[in-house]
């Protein structure tokens, strides 16, 4: 095992999650890699977002979250049970699903078993923890445990729509999010009375999340609406990602628009990106409504085979 002193600076920042926060351990938020992927899964012990082993350092150095607990789901076929003889194991009297001596309709297909395993890494060595571990720090423990025992955001999900309060909308992580260049030009963004930078509408603006400007919202075809002004300055500079001012809230979310993607999108880092332009907000959480991000396609199957 790793020196535990590895882990002593980062404690400060290792949180364990309530019941009603979100856990994305189930699928990188940037790639399809998952707890059964060879690599497993790393899920931050900081913000529980889940990475794949291609993302995890990235995320690291953006954010210097160090420790995640590392989930690596073992699926391993079943063994056939020993024939004897050269014959079938079982004969087939009566051709009968269902029935006792009848057709097997599991035959055939491969069985699994599927066993997680679980150890606290910490980054940037991959220094490793076995788990479960009673000489981690006693926040470590909880956080850890806490991840281990919670609902998957998918299920979550599933249960919202089910339920009739989930709305259904999606937003995916934009590409731009994790490494998007934020320039150190001093701009702050006051708190509220906000103006657009080139007109004098003082709603419907959108801050740029690279430069820090203020700029008002598209104008609709019967003429109300803004002035294009936010929309003109990415043409300009390609800054790709604005958040609507007035939706920003205590828990870091806020309705995020990727010009480059021409899409609403999740930001993983809009707390981060925020502070940069000295706007602090408190703590990054997702919301219900953006919690399906690369697992759309797969979820509202499941709905669809769950609800008919
Ligand atoms: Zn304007």
């Amino acid at each position: 095992m790793a020196s535990l002193d590895l882990l002593t600076p980062h404690l400060g920042k290792i949180k364990i999650p309530g019941p009603n926060q979100l856990i994305y351990k189930d699928e990188c938020v940037y790639s399809f890699d998952n707890p059964e992927s060879e690599t497993g899964l790393y899920v931050s012990l900081v913000t529980f977002l889940g990475f794949g082993r291609n993302y995890v350092e990235q995320y690291f150095q953006k954010t210097d979250n160090a420790v995640f607990l590392h989930i690596y789901t073992e699926k391993k076929p079943v063994p056939e049970p020993e024939k004897t003889g050269d014959g079938p194991e079982k004969k087939i009297t009566r051709l009968a699903i269902g029935v006792e001596g009848g057709f097997d309709p599991d035959s055939g297909k491969a069985k699994y078993t599927y066993t997680n395993h679980y150890s606290v890494v910490a980054l940037p060595g991959f220094h490793t923890y076995p788990w479960p571990n009673p000489d981690l720090p006693e926040v470590v423990r909880k956080s850890v445990q806490a991840i281990i025992d919670a609902e998957s955001p998918f299920k979550m999900a599933e249960m919202a729509a089910l339920e009739g309060t989930w709305d259904g909308e999606t937003r995916e992580v934009s590409v731009h999010a994790v490494n998007l260049k934020q320039l150190d030009n001093g701009v702050k963004v006051p708190p509220s009375g906000w103006k657009c930078n080139k007109c004098d509408l003082t709603n419907n603006l959108w801050l740029n999340l690279t430069d820090g400007s203020i700029l008002c919202g598209r104008r609709f075809f019967d003429g109300t609406g803004g002035n294009d002004h936010a929309v003109e300055h990415y043409r300009e500079t390609g800054y790709p990602l604005a958040v609507k001012l007035g939706t920003i809230t205590a828990d870091g979310k806020g309705d995020v628009y990727s010009y480059a993607e021409d899409d609403m999108v999740e930001d993983p880092y809009l707390a981060d990106h925020l502070k940069h332009f000295g706007i602090n907000v408190q703590q990054l959480q997702k919301i219900l409504s953006s919690l399906v991000v690369h697992g759309r396609k797969r979820h509202f199957t499941y709905i669809t085979v769950k609800v008919i």
